[in-house]
């Protein structure tokens, strides 16, 4: 799985550069967040739900 990837940053208003900061297996599924390279904003991915309003 790639450690970069682009997606929309609610902090920034616009579709920015994120970072994998962190990745666990939970029960629905594997865990990720991620790291807005602009502003430092993280978002939690999991499965293939992105979740913007969870740190
Ligand atoms: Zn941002």
């Amino acid at each position: 799985m790639s450690m970069h990837r682009e997606q929309s940053c609610p902090e920034c208003g616009e579709t920015t550069g994120f970072t994998r900061v962190a990745s666990t297996n939970v029960n629905l599924g594997r865990k990720i967040k991620w790291r807005c390279d602009d502003c430092g904003f993280t978002t939690v991915q999991i499965g293939d739900v992105i979740d913007t309003a969870t740190a």
